[in-house]
């Protein structure tokens, strides 16, 4: 079994930027907005943080209280987007249930959506066109091309549907590799039927020990995107222990999917800001 580590690609993404973005002399500033205190958002804020001032780019947080009005998360966004330092905006998504996600992701700026989850980005995605790409479903396709299986014509089965995820991740990987894909949902019924179906099994859906053994077929490529807290420990959806034991290739949590969004986030930063400069 392949423990599908996204360490060292991270590292080998970041060392790279690091070097383009020294060489080349680029000032970018990348703002990250957080409005709540959910715990895997604050892992990952930080996590972003650390990873950006690692390879010089300036990380500006902005956390906001849960009862947070939308006003003033949209009206920070607009300043945001008229910053000349500022090249990348992140808007970290789960947002409170009182603020409505579309609203909000439609005033950012399309040019400095570094997570490619604006409508303009996501519309040029279906397209076809050259916008920017959701970090987490270039993760989760990075790690997939790191065992070297042959995509085309393979069947992928994603549970999760989300901005962020679930949605991204099946579009990228319908439209840009040839592959069948299967998208599963709280509402899907004998769940089990799809997933044991799957050469290659996607999981985004944020609940601790969800997939089990009996979920997948032997020899199937499994990555887990899943975050969450228990106890002290971070987790993520797969029953890690149980189904390593049939499966061809595996990611971990933490060490998978986590560290290669992160450093994806960055490049897209990085092309944000070189778009932005020519213009
Ligand atoms: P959401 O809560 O937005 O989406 C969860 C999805 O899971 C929904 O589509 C939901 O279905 C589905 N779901 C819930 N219960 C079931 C069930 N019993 N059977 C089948 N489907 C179910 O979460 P996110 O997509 O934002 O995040 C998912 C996980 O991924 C979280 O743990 C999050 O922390 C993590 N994450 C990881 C990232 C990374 O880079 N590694 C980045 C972002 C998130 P429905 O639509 O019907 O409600």
């Amino acid at each position: 079994m392949q423990i599908l580590s996204g360490y060292p690609i991270a590292q080998k993404i970041l060392k790279q930027l690091k070097s383009t973005i020294k060489k080349q002399g680029i000032k970018i500033g990348l703002a990250a907005i957080l409005v709540g205190n959910d715990p895997a958002s604050l892992l990952y804020i930080n996590l972003k943080e650390k990873a950006a001032k690692e390879i010089g780019i300036n990380f500006k947080k902005y956390l906001f209280p849960t009862t947070t009005k939308e006003k003033k998360v949209i009206g920070l966004i607009q300043n945001l987007n008229c910053q000349k330092q500022i090249q990348g905006i992140i808007i970290q998504l789960p947002l409170p249930k009182h603020l409505d996600e579309n609203n909000i992701l439609s005033v950012l700026d399309p040019k400095k959506d570094v997570d490619g989850i604006s409508p303009l980005n996501l519309g040029k995605m279906i397209l076809g066109n050259n916008g920017i790409l959701p970090a987490t479903a270039l993760a989760i396709l990075k790690l997939v091309e790191s065992t070297k299986i042959p995509l085309s014509g393979k069947h992928i089965v994603i549970i999760g549907r989300s901005i962020i995820v679930g949605k991204p991740t099946a579009l990228l990987f319908f439209l840009q590799k040839n592959t069948t894909v299967t998208l599963c949902h709280s509402y899907t019924q004998n769940l089990e039927n799809y997933t044991n179906e799957a050469d290659i099994l996607i999981s985004a859906v944020g609940k601790p020990g969800f997939i089990n053994a009996s979920m997948v077929k032997k020899g199937v490529v499994v990555i887990d995107a899943g975050i969450n807290k228990v106890g002290n420990k971070i987790i993520g959806d797969v029953d890690f222990e149980n189904v390593k034991r049939k499966v061809k290739a595996l990611s971990p949590v933490p060490g998978g999917v986590g560290p290669v969004t992160v450093a994806m986030l960055l490049a897209n930063t990085l092309r944000a800001a070189r778009l932005l400069r020519k213009r």
